[in-house]
């Protein structure tokens, strides 16, 4: 089923997640969800606080077209970032950040820890934009956002921005 995308300042997206421990069917379901809700975006990962679900699961979108019938999905649970080597700056949106994006720096490689929606422990080495994609999805789970990368300048003319948008909205709305 496809969920609301919950947006910044929304404060379930600044709540750290917790550790799943059970790999059940209600796992696989909130997975599936999660996949249904990033296509429909569309989103090149999504984390489970995203939607409202406090709990550490994140999923990166590894469809090789945008446009392919076949979507693949990759699910991370309980992710950890063993190690980061060098570094990378590129432009960086998020499904949670309405109407803005920045360049943030990022790890160029990374090695991350996580668990299979089975419950299996795998290891693995990513880079470049897949690399990002994993930190900002692995973010969100600390509670992060992207935003909290960029200056306070920056920052805060973006928030000046999204009050006169959330404004701008309410107005429509009881007009
Ligand atoms: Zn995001």
């Amino acid at each position: 089923m496809i969920k609301t995308i919950l947006t910044y300042p929304n404060p379930l997206l600044r709540k750290k997640a917790e550790p799943v421990t059970e790999f059940n069917e209600e796992l696989a379901e909130i997975i599936q969800d999660m996949a249904e809700t990033m296509f429909d975006a569309p989103g090149a990962g999504l984390a489970a606080p995203q939607i409202g679900i406090s709990k550490q699961i994140a999923i990166i979108n590894t469809s090789k077209k945008e446009d392919d019938a076949d979507k693949e999905v990759l699910a991370l649970i309980n992710p950890e970032i063993l190690s980061g080597e060098g570094s990378q700056v590129d432009e960086e949106g998020c499904l949670s950040i309405r109407e803005y994006s920045a360049k943030v720096k990022r790890f160029m490689t990374i090695k991350v820890k996580a668990m299979t929606p089975e419950g299996k422990e795998i290891e693995f080495e990513a880079d470049e934009f897949f690399a990002r994609v994993i930190q900002h999805e692995l973010d969100h789970l600390e509670g992060k956002l992207y935003i909290d990368l960029i200056s306070s300048l920056k920052r805060n003319l973006y928030k000046k921005r999204l009050k006169k948008i959330i404004q701008t909205e309410a107005e429509k709305k009881s007009e």
